[in-house]
């Protein structure tokens, strides 16, 4: 049932992560390597890498390659071995 008045409501500009891409996924991801991401940047980032299987794909690369990355500059250590 809708109201005889004709009532369009924007929902253009929602903070919701609606606007959340692929780039912004990838941005993030390595964003977070140089700072704490904040409670809504992961949020965003989770829920975003859940429902994209392509970012699924990417952010297991980007771990394997941050990883090689810190090997190659030596700036992780292991201990023991
Ligand atoms: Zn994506």
């Amino acid at each position: 049932m809708r109201p005889p008045d004709h009532h369009d409501d924007e929902h253009d500009d929602r903070n919701d992560g609606a606007r959340f891409s692929c780039r912004d996924s990838t941005w993030l991801v390595s964003e977070a390597r140089d700072r704490p991401l904040s409670a809504t940047e992961r949020a965003q980032l989770h829920r975003h890498i859940d429902s994209c299987p392509h970012c699924q794909v990417a952010s297991k690369q980007f771990e394997r390659l941050f990883a090689q990355i810190d090997d190659l500059l030596g700036h992780t250590r292991h201990n023991g071995g």
